[in-house]
């Protein structure tokens, strides 16, 4: 059995300026044949759980064939020419590993390209169309897809992350495999049926600890126990993808039984609607984040920046909870900036120089404006780093480019300086530089929920502040040009039905 692996994933922030290009994939990750083996057998990714759920395939000889692995850090809408080349290596990679018997794929679901707004659903839709109707497809999705008919029409069963922070990534890529195992060995016939309730659920909402959306899961879970119920999956959805498929979605794939996967999914969704006063946001601005921790002795607080949430693409060179810091004399405090020219700065310096820089700001005039302060240079460092345990997104290695340590002479704030973008999805990001995450008081890390799996081992609580940028909680303030009539919470319902 030749079983065919691809990945192509990207969450694409539509109100970001700047472009993806094929260089921004080339940086993290373009992996071919073998190399996608080397990079991610035994890691946390889906792709990670594809090899181990293949090895692991019952008395079935199967020939892993990969294919091709994309991927890029969250960022802007892709360019027409990366996604013409992103298209044109898949589907001429594609043709190569053909015959194939199943095709495993990992997807984002949240991608859009300046051409194709359902970048994912047009890219499978292409794959569909070489591989032919009746080769088992089966897809991985992040939990923040915006599901779209088109990528409901070319896969046999998707699969979406059931945790945010993802911490099951590479448990959905092990149910992948087996499911497509299972439906090449002639063993089930997953029929899939999706439904689109008009809802979006606020980033900040998006926590599958949390009450309102444990229900929705537990209901899932609950439809898993029927006999013919071979999966399920809520897609949360991304909404800093201005696309009409943004928001909540569900769906349930059965062996054979498209009446019951439609009626279960639409139950799901059901649930969904009756919850949604719960799915709106909960915004805390930010003089009322730090009255909090001024007056609560004794707690080590997480401050997640909401609106530079550099895992949802934004810039990672705000400024705005620094200030504020700042400003109110709280710590010590930590905060990452992405600074590149900062950063060079630094290099000429020798450790204990001290130095004024205007940090962060620059990208664009949504996330505050650049911060002067007089620092201290600490340690220099190459930036790499690697993260061996179960982390959001399931990545090993780190490049976070030349970075420096500084310390604020006028304030309780030290600052790790990167010459990239880094999602702060790891603690390694500041220990391999020589800081000791446990030694502070706040903590700013530049997520809503993804940087919870590496601080809560050291943070005792956290507040979502809602800042402003390209990621900001508050969506009334987004721009939107695409998206659905009507919509929770955007538009009025005249009742409670779908
Ligand atoms: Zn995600």
């Amino acid at each position: 059995m030749r079983i065919g692996i691809l990945a192509f994933l990207h969450e694409s922030n539509t109100f970001i300026a700047m472009p993806t290009t094929w260089r921004n994939f080339e940086e993290d990750t373009v992996a071919i044949g073998n190399e996608i083996l080397n990079r991610f057998v035994g890691s946390h990714h889906e792709l990670g759980g594809f090899l181990a759920g293949l090895d692991r395939a019952d008395h079935v000889p199967v020939e892993v064939v990969p294919i091709l692995a994309v991927r890029a850090t969250p960022s802007g809408t892709i360019s027409e020419e990366a996604f013409d080349e992103l298209l044109s290596r898949t589907l001429s990679a594609l043709q190569r590993s053909m015959p194939l018997d199943g095709l495993l794929v990992a997807a984002h679901g949240a991608a859009v390209s300046e051409k194709h707004r359902d970048a994912d659903g047009y890219w499978l839709t292409q794959i569909r169309a070489r591989v032919g109707a009746k080769l088992p497809v089966v897809v991985t999705l992040d939990a923040h897809a915006n599901l779209s008919p088109a990528m409901v029409e070319a896969c046999t069963a998707v699969i979406a992350y059931r945790t945010n922070p993802h911490l099951d990534q590479r448990v959905r890529g092990e149910e992948a495999a087996k499911m497509l195992m299972e439906c090449v060995m002639g063993k089930t016939n997953p029929t899939m049926a999706a439904a689109f309730p008009p809802l979006v659920i606020n980033i900040e909402r998006q926590s599958t600890d949390e009450p309102h959306l444990r229900v929705i899961y537990e209901a899932a879970d609950r439809q898993l126990d029927f006999p013919d119920v071979l999966s399920n999956s809520l897609l949360l959805g991304f909404p800093y993808a201005d696309v009409c498929e943004m928001g909540a979605s569900v769906v349930v794939i059965t062996n054979n039984d498209l009446q019951l996967a439609q009626q279960l999914a639409d139950e799901l969704a059901d649930e969904l609607w009756r919850n949604r006063n719960a799915m709106k946001g909960v915004l805390v601005d930010v003089k009322k984040a730090l009255d909090l921790i001024e007056t609560t002795v004794g707690v080590r607080f997480g401050l997640l920046d909401m609106g530079d949430n550099v895992g949802g693409g934004s810039a990672a060179d705000g400024t705005v909870l620094a200030r504020a810091l700042c400003e109110r004399n709280l710590g010590p405090a930590f905060v990452c900036i992405a600074d590149a020219q900062a950063v060079a700065q630094s290099l000429n310096l020798e450790v204990g120089a001290t130095v004024e820089l205007l940090i962060g700001g620059h990208t664009d005039h949504a996330h505050g404006d650049p911060l002067l302060l007089r620092v201290e240079i600490v340690s220099i460092h190459s930036g790499r780093f690697s993260e061996s345990k179960p982390r959001h997104g399931g990545i090993v290695e780190f490049d976070q480019g030349a970075t420096v340590v500084v310390r604020a002479c006028e304030y309780p704030m030290t600052l790790l300086l990167t010459s990239k973008r880094m999602v702060p999805f790891s603690l390694q990001q500041l220990i391999s530089c020589g800081i000791e995450p446990s030694s502070f008081r706040v903590l700013v890390a530049k997520g809503v929920h993804a940087p919870l799996a590496a601080y809560r081992e050291v943070c005792d609580r956290f507040i979502r502040v809602n800042t402003p940028g390209s990621t900001c909680a508050d969506l009334s303030r987004m721009d939107y040009h695409y998206r659905r009539h009507p919509l929770f919470p955007f538009d009025s319902f005249p009742s409670d039905d779908l």
